[in-house]
């Protein structure tokens, strides 16, 4: 499987830069969780094959470009693009974004071909397939309601975690799945802003170093990622100070493969 974070800025020359301002991780190509950056970091040949896109919650760094993605494909598309979510997600896109003021509703808009986007609803807990991947989602704890993941190709397993603080639902599922190669886990604020981390339901990196001691599964590669751009530097030192020889921070724009 192969996953990148797709870069959200770019350079004076437009090289891809190493903060992470919003979420939207490729899965071979065709399918992403979350949305952030969908509309401005895919190649052509990516924007034609990605049809499939997971939005764990709602907030804009998770679907900041994803009404400019369908508005791009227009004219092009020959099937619509999905987007699953959970019945509340969905019922959040459609009244703060898809709603005829922020965006159109592009679920009730077709092209020749047909319609454009598609809302596919999912169930916490229950697997369901999205393209040629088994996906579960279950609760994460967020101020909204989001999801982490489990995401499998039947060989390879990664888990994302998305938005959350302490949880434990998501352990469960994680160390419930017969193997494991990968971890994706937010670490958004330095441990000294724990309050702001608390009130915004993020970690910092010393309550992810408490939360990988719910993790059972040993020797997986585990990927920082969600590092709020302002506080870089300050997250990776305090990651590398947790001494965890797996873990290090993702780096957008890299393909990373498992
Ligand atoms: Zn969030
Ligand atoms: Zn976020």
């Amino acid at each position: 499987m192969k996953i990148q974070l797709l870069p959200s800025s770019f350079d004076s020359q437009g090289r891809a830069t190493s903060e992470q301002r919003l979420s939207c991780f490729l899965i071979d190509e065709s399918v992403t969780v979350d949305a952030g950056s969908i509309a401005i970091a895919l190649n052509d040949a990516q924007r034609r094959s990605v049809r499939n896109i997971i939005v764990t919650h709602p907030h804009m760094d998770h679907i900041a470009s994803l009404p400019i993605f369908v508005d791009d494909l227009f004219a092009e598309l020959e099937e619509p693009v999905r987007v699953h979510a959970t019945a509340e997600v969905i019922a959040l896109l459609e009244r703060d974004v898809f709603n005829d003021n922020v965006y159109v509703k592009f679920a009730e808009l077709e092209n020749s071909h047909g319609r454009v986007m598609e809302y596919v609803p999912f169930q916490l807990g229950e697997k369901f397939q999205v393209a040629h991947l088994n996906v579960t989602a279950v609760a994460v704890n967020h101020i909204v309601p989001t999801v982490g993941l489990l995401v499998s190709d039947g060989k390879t397993t990664v888990a994302f975690s998305s938005d959350t603080a302490e949880t434990d639902e998501f352990w469960k599922m994680v160390n419930r799945a017969p193997r494991l190669d990968a971890l994706l886990i937010e670490a958004s604020f330095p441990n000294s802003m724990y309050k702001l981390a608390e009130a915004a339901k993020h970690l910092t990196p010393a309550k992810l170093g408490k939360e990988l001691g719910k993790l059972s599964h040993n020797g997986i590669d585990i990927l920082a990622v969600h590092l709020k751009p302002a506080y870089r530097e300050t997250l990776i030192s305090e990651l590398a100070g947790l001494k965890i020889p797996s873990l290090s921070v993702m780096e957008p724009g890299r393909t990373y493969e498992w």
